[in-house]
C-alpha cells in the first residue's frame, strides 16, 4: 500500500503539489492523468524520493520514503539507506534511460549486483528470465543503440523488475515511441498489471488507462481533482475540469 498524506511541494514560489492525499492499495493499478504541468511527474518522483516534499509524507507498506520518524519529527535517511529503500520503488521513464555503454544483460544485472549484492551468475539468470518475460531473449548481448525504442523500453522495464520492487512507477512510458511501437510496451505493462505488483502509471493513453486501471486519478494545478473507477471518471466525471480535460483528450 502506498500512502500519500498531505503532500505539498514547491519550486521557489511555484507550488506544484498541493495537499495531495491518496491511498493506493497493494496490487492495484492506478492511472494518473491531467494536463501538462499539473504535477504528475513531480508526484511520481516524490514517491521515489527523487524529490523531497515540503510537507506531508509518503509511506510504502508503512515505511516512510526517505525519512525515519522520531516522535513527531522526520529525519532524512542517510543516502545509502535511501538507495536501499528506493529499490522498493521501481521507476520507468519516458526516455528509457538505459546505460548506453552496457549490453542489455549488463544493464539489467548492474543494480541487482551493486544494490542487492546478488552473485553475478544469479543476477544473469534473473536477467535472462526477465528478458524472456518482455519478449527479448535474443537481445541479451545487444547494446541499447542497436534496439528500437519499444525494445529499449522493454529492457528498461526488465531492469526495473530485476530489483523486485513492491511498487512500479511509469512516467509516460510510451510517449517517446513511434506509434507502431506503443502496443508492444503497453502489452508488457498489461501483463504486469495482472501479476499483482502495484502499478502507478502517468499516461496520455486514455484507452489503455480505461482498460488496465482499477482507478483513475485526475490532477490539475497540483491538486487531485477527482478519483474513481475508469467508468466513473471517464464516462461520468463529477468535476467540470475533469470533464473538460477528458473531452479534449478522448
Ligand atoms: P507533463 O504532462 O508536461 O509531463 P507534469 O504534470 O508531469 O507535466 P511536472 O513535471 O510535475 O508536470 O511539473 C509541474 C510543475 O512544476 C510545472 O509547472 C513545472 O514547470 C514545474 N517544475 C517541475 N520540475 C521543476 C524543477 N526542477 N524546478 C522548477 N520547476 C519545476
Ligand atoms: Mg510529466
Amino acid at each position: 500500500t502506498v500512502e500519500i498524506r498531505g503532500v505539498t511541494k514547491s519550486y521557489g514560489d511555484l507550488t506544484v503539489l498541493k495537499d495531495i492525499d491518496l491511498v493506493i492499495p497493494a496490487g492495484s493499478v492506478t492511472a494518473i492523468i491531467g494536463p501538462s504541468g499539473s504535477g504528475k511527474s513531480t508526484l511520481l518522483r516524490s514517491i521515489n524520493h527523487l524529490e523531497r516534499v515540503d510537507r506531508g509524507y509518503i509511506a510504502i507498506d508503512g515505511e516512510l520514503i526517505g525519512y525515519r520518524r522520531d516522535g513527531d519529527a522526520l529525519h532524512e535517511l542517510p543516502e545509502k539507506d535511501i538507495l536501499t529503500r528506493r529499490a522498493d520503488v521501481g521507476m520507468v521513464f519516458q526516455n528509457f534511460n538505459l546505460f548506453p555503454h552496457l549490453t542489455v544483460l549488463d544493464n539489467i544485472t548492474e543494480a541487482p549486483i551493486s544494490v542487492r549484492g546478488l552473485p553475478r551468475a544469479e543476477a544473469e539468470q534473473l536477467a535472462l528470465d526477465l528478458l524472456a518475460r518482455v519478449g527479448l531473449s535474443d537481445k541479451a548481448g545487444a547494446y541499447p543503440r542497436q534496439l528500437s525504442g519499444g525494445q529499449q523500453q522493454r529492457v528498461a522495464i526488465a531492469r526495473t523488475l530485476a530489483l523486485k520492487p513492491k511498487v512500479l512507477l511509469f512516467d509516460e512510458p510510451t510517449s517517446a515511441l513511434d506509434p507502431e511501437l506503443v502496443g508492444e510496451v503497453l502489452d508488457v505493462i498489461k501483463e504486469l498489471a495482472s501479476s499483482g505488483i502495484t502499478l502507478i502509471i502517468v499516461t496520455h493513453e486514455i484507452g489503455f488507462a480505461r482498460e488496465v486501471a482499477d482507478r483513475i486519478v485526475f490532477m490539475e494545478q497540483g491538486r487531485v481533482v477527482e478519483t474513481g473507477s475508469p467508468a466513473q471518471v471517464l464516462n461520468d466525471p463529477q468535476n467540470r475540469r475533469t470533464a473538460d480535460f477528458i473531452a479534449k483528450v478522448l
